[in-house]
């Protein structure tokens, strides 16, 4: 017998979180991070101005079924509000899903590398991850991922744009691959950078909905409505399996500041929208910067780029912060840079001529 609580083995295997690495000081420079893919820019007045509206009111439980967001998003989106779930933030509604559809012995395909979330919140509800390695170019291997179906699969994660890889999934292809997965397993296309892609050939995650029966949609406020403190994303799905999604919500989760905040971003959407075309902007300025300086890198669709840089991608890191520039590295694969402040950007073309 132990003489401690025994902790679930799915959990004790877990990597221990580790807060990622504040950029120590570099004297004269002020600190960026690029290492999280945040909107650069503080919020919008008039969403400043509904969040301190709703601080008066944090003494009372918020709204537990976020009935106002929903049906902002609703009617923004043309679908039933019952087809929606919200969540603290995407990863929550993620998790969600997953305790919705998969538990113990059964598995949950995705790309990798891929968004890191999804290794953990697989093993945390006691399903198995399956794993199905993105192409040279960074992008998913669907017919990979359709020889992975079993049996035991119950859930399948198309991330597009790709993180860490910004790479998207084809909208034809993945029209075909949707044909061919059987009915009873959920397909979920997490979206999280959507509104940073400009590709016209790539999947629009909401166009499936009404054709495919299984096929559900993950949004989040994070990234480009800048909300990332406040946690609040959404899937949107079959009326049945959004219901389930909310049935496994954390209680209240979704903040009343969280909520306004969002309802607010959709008002100023257009406001909101101008920053996004900037940062899309700045993205193929930077990716023109790399290509000039000899990178040979596929576009990214995100507010990131990926440098596969194998096993220097340590070395590239400290040298990002000798400029004061927290980036993030996944050693031995590649380095991901969110697209953020334009003069952080700068400060990396002076140590990337090293790492062509
Ligand atoms: C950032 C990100 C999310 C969103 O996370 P939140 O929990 O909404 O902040 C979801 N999916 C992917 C792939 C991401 O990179």
């Amino acid at each position: 017998m132990s003489d401690e609580p025994k902790i679930r083995p799915a959990i004790t295997d877990l990597p221990t979180y580790k807060a990622g690495k504040k950029v120590a000081g570099v004297s004269g420079l002020d600190p960026y991070k690029l290492s999280s893919n945040e909107n650069p820019t503080q919020p919008l007045p008039g969403v400043l101005k509904a969040i301190a509206d709703a601080a008066l009111e944090i003494n009372r439980y918020p709204d537990p079924f976020v009935t106002e967001l929903t049906n902002a998003l609703a009617k923004k989106f043309n679908v039933a509000p019952e087809m929606i779930a919200t969540g603290t933030g995407s990863v929550g509604v993620c998790q969600q899903i997953m305790q919705a559809v998969a538990g113990s012995g059964d598995e949950v395909i995705y790309a990798w590398r891929s968004f890191e979330a999804y290794p953990i919140i697989t093993k945390i509800v006691g399903a198995k991850p399956v794993e199905v390695p993105i192409t040279k170019s960074g992008e998913h291997d669907l017919a990979a991922m359709l020889n992975a179906i079993t049996e035991k699969t119950r859930l399948i994660l198309i991330c597009t744009p790709n993180n860490p890889t910004g790479s998207v999934v084809n909208r034809e292809e993945l029209k075909a691959f949707l044909t061919k997965v059987p009915k009873d397993i959920l397909v979920v296309i997490d979206e999280a950078y959507v509104e940073f892609n400009r590709d016209d050939k790539s999947v629009k995650g909401l166009d499936f909905l009404r054709e495919f029966t299984n096929v559900g949609v993950l949004r989040t406020f994070s990234k480009a409505y800048g909300l990332a403190s406040l946690r609040v994303g959404f899937f949107i799905g079959p009326e049945h399996v959004a219901e389930a999604v909310r049935k496994t919500a954390v209680p209240f989760g979704v903040s009343n500041i969280a909520q306004v905040a969002a309802v607010a971003s959709l008002e100023f959407e257009d406001e909101l929208f101008v920053r996004v075309e900037e940062l899309v902007q700045l993205r193929t300025w930077f990716e023109s910067q790399l290509s000039e300086m000899g990178f040979n890198l596929p576009p990214s669709q995100a507010n990131f780029v990926w440098l596969p840089l194998g096993d220097r991608v340590d070395e590239f890191t400290a040298a990002c912060a000798t400029q004061a520039v927290a980036v993030r590295p996944f050693s031995g694969e590649g380095v991901r840079i969110s697209i953020g402040e334009k003069s952080a950007l700068e400060r990396l073309l002076k140590v990337l001529p090293d790492f062509v």
